[in-house]
Parts: C-alpha cells; structure tokens; sequence
C-alpha cells in the first residue's frame, strides 16, 4: 500500500492536461491501486491522477461506505449526457470546502478499465456527478470554476486563512 501526496489548490499543477494512457502495463495498474489507497486514506469518494501530480487520463472512484466498489476507468469519455441536477460537491484538493453545482443527472462513460477492455457504463445520481467531477480534473477544471468571481475569491481567503492558522 502507497500514499500518495494530493496537491491543494491554488497549486498551479492541478491546472494541466491529462494525457490519453498508450499503453495499460502493471506501472499503470500499481499506479490506480496507490490512488484507490490514497482515495480511501483521505477518505474520499473519487480521485483523479493530476490530484497526484500525475498527467495521465485515470481516475478512480467509490461511492460506497464500505470500500466494496472500487472503480478504475482509464481514458475515459463521456458520450452522453442527460438531464441536469444540482449536488453539494468538495474536492480532496480543496479540502474543507463545499459548494452546489449543477451537472448532468445521468451519464455514459466509455473508458478502458485496468486491463485495457473498453467498457461502457450508465451512470446518474452521485456516481453520475462523481464521475463528472473527476473528469474535469483530466482537463485542469476544478469544481469551484463553475461558481462566480465573487464566490471563488471567499473561498479564496478562506483557504488562505486556513494556511495562516496552520502555520
Ligand atoms: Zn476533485
């Protein structure tokens, strides 16, 4: 089991393009064991690999209590989206904050799971916006640039003053 260091926004490297996974080797399925670890220990419910520092298409996710679901998907690609809810979204690498957004209610991802098949899943409700969610960070899109100007600079100084207080 290894740990992997999340980095916290403003970190300018939470910003950068993911690359496609050309090849699916066992570096590759150590490495999304290490982030369901990393995930878990948090704990939280979904972890993509720029939040590691890593710019490669992988996320994992586990909407469960009790750890049985661990989800893998590689490359991954949204090829439909249907209707619109709003959910309370954090983020491992905005620890402490919390915010409603509104996403697509219902989902199919394509991706590649850690054997290199493609696969196909229909997903709504919170794996549906989990899902969402953990994409976006493949592309440097953080959950707060869905909310105002006026919203990100409190949140922000709120971060800000975490910082100072763990100092
Ligand atoms: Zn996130």
């Amino acid at each position: 089991m290894a740990m992997l260091n999340i980095l916290h926004y403003p970190d300018s490297r939470l910003r950068r393009i993911a690359e496609p996974v050309a090849t699916i080797d066992k570096s590759i399925q150590k490495l999304a064991e290490d982030m369901l670890d990393t995930m878990y220990e948090a704990p939280g419910v979904g972890l993509a690999a720029p939040q590691v520092n890593v710019t490669k298409q992988i996320i994992v996710i586990d909407i469960t209590e009790d750890k049985s679901n661990p989800l893998i998907f590689i490359n991954p690609e949204i090829i439909d989206r249907q209707g619109s809810a709003e959910n309370e979204e954090g983020c491992l690498s905005i620890p402490n904050i919390f915010e409603t957004v509104t996403r697509a209610e219902e989902i199919t991802v394509r991706y590649l799971n850690q054997y290199g098949k493609s696969q196909e899943l229909h997903a709504k409700n919170l794996l549906a916006t989990c899902i969402q969610h953990e994409i976006d960070h493949l592309s440097g899109k953080l959950f707060i640039d869905y909310l105002s100007k006026l919203k990100v600079s409190r949140i922000r100084k709120k971060i800000e003053k975490q910082h100072s207080r763990a100092i």
